[in-house]
């Protein structure tokens, strides 16, 4: 930047948090251009839940994870594991992963992310007024836990969403209602979050950046990120140079491609996700989640979309059409309904950081951000980090709330 408000800003990667970027940082006034090496919503953002849960919103590295985790990890075909031979950057990260794994640390995590939660939802209401034609609905989500499961671990995260300000209501009933199974004998309804069909809300997110005269370059495959003879310039591996004020990598779970170059060491490592659509016999009202098996259920159109399993894999690993037969298998004792003509088979790399707190601000380069790692939760707070991150570039004052998300964060720290 220089000491100036950026003119022109190139983001790159058009998933949610770079759409985001681009949008609020055109608020401002930024003419922009969006480079995306595939399409629209090609990585994570499309084929996942749409939950819109920020009362949800903590870090993954929790206690009770890493005991069920280092079970689980070692079994084929559960919802957590890892798959294949880990790399050296895999093993660095489940090592940092371990150790942010205490109460401690999860707390720290917790009083990070809830000021970014609180508002997420805001950040979605300011694109509808600003023109972002998609739809958005408000249901209670309901949580249902079988007889050997507890709910006490998911009401002390709610009980720290509500002490850090968020409007937190739920209530606990016993089971027997549709469309669980008998084996499901509590549910927590929580009440006032939303859901979305994320494919559909991101191509509106496009549409608008369009028309408020950005530009998205599709195809467009980032090689490098650096100062060229005219000053700041990113280069693809076809086209020709884009001269800039200003970058925002967004780039998901390939963020260490190079991001590394720009002195951000947290390691952004895959957390490969599976989804399908079903038809189910009986309609579903609002979204539905089985912690047990870790699958959710989404209301989509007249269908379900079905997400499930967390693996922990190469970002590019093949997909695996078994696991889309686990997370099925895995529903058939929990729900008491049928379901056919299943499609939209999709698999997505989930960007998780070891901390579990996203990666963004400026780099070491001057200039040049990163918007990203926010793991389980990128559609969520996708919208509000694309407003705190275009604040900060253009007022060029740090945010308070993005302080702990500090890409150059050391290794104490992460
Ligand atoms: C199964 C599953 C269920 C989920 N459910 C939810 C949910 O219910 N609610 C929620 O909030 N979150 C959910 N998530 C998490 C959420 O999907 C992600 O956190 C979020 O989509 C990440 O967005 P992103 O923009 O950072 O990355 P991505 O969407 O992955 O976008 C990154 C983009 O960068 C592009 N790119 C990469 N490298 C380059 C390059 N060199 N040059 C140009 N372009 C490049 C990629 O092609 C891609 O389009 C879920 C994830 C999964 C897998």
């Amino acid at each position: 930047m220089n000491g100036r408000t950026p003119r022109r800003v190139v983001v790159v990667g058009a998933g949610v948090v770079g759409l985001s970027c681009a949008w609020f940082l055109q608020k401002h006034g930024a003419e922009v251009t969006v480079l995306e090496r595939s399409a629209v919503a090609a990585g994570a953002s499309w084929g996942n839940a749409g939950y819109l849960v920020p009362a949800m919103v903590a870090p993954l590295a929790e206690p009770a994870l890493l005991r069920e985790g280092t079970r689980s990890l070692l079994t084929p075909g559960s919802p957590v594991s890892v798959s294949g031979r880990p790399s050296a950057a895999t093993v660095a990260f489940l090592a940092g992963f371990a150790r942010n794994a205490t109460a401690s640390r999860w707390r720290r995590g917790m009083a990070a992310l809830a000021p970014l939660a609180a508002d997420g939802l805001g950040a979605f209401d300011e694109l509808a007024k600003g023109g972002v034609a998609a739809e958005v609905h408000e249901r209670t989500v309901r949580i249902g836990f079988t007889a050997g499961q507890d709910t006490a671990g998911l009401e002390h995260e709610l009980t720290a969403a509500r002490t850090a300000g968020q409007d937190v209501s739920y209530r606990i009933s016993a089971g027997h209602e549709a469309p669980f199974s008998d084996q499901i004998t509590q549910i927590l309804h929580l009440h006032g979050q939303r859901f979305l069909a994320p494919g559909a809300f991101l191509d509106a997110l496009a549409a608008s950046v369009r028309e408020r005269g950005g530009e998205i370059v599709e195809g467009a495959h980032v090689r490098s990120i650096g100062f060229g003879p005219g000053g700041l310039q990113v280069d693809t591996w076809s086209g020709p140079p884009h001269k800039t004020d200003a970058v925002v990598l967004a780039t998901g779970a390939w963020l260490p491609e190079l991001a590394r170059l720009l002195g951000v060491r947290v390691p952004v490592q895959a957390g490969r996700g599976y989804s399908c659509s079903v038809r189910l016999a009986e309609p579903l009202e609002g979204p539905v989640y089985l912690p047990g098996a870790r699958v959710t259920l989404t209301p989509y159109g007249d269908r379900v979309r079905i997400t499930g399993t967390m693996e922990i894999a190469d970002r590019d690993a093949p997909f695996d059409g078994r696991r889309i037969d686990s997370i099925l298998r895995s529903l058939r004792s929990l729900l008491d309904t049928e379901w056919d003509d299943v499609r939209e088979p999709w698999a997505g790399s989930r960007p998780l950081t070891p901390d579990g707190l996203p990666v963004i601000g400026a780099t070491k380069l001057p200039g040049v951000h990163v918007a990203g790692g926010h793991g389980m939760w990128g559609v969520t707070l996708g919208p509000v980090t694309g407003k705190l991150l275009a604040d900060q570039i253009v007022s060029r004052t740090a945010a308070l709330e993005l302080g702990p998300f500090d890409p150059l964060r050391p290794r104490s720290l992460r």
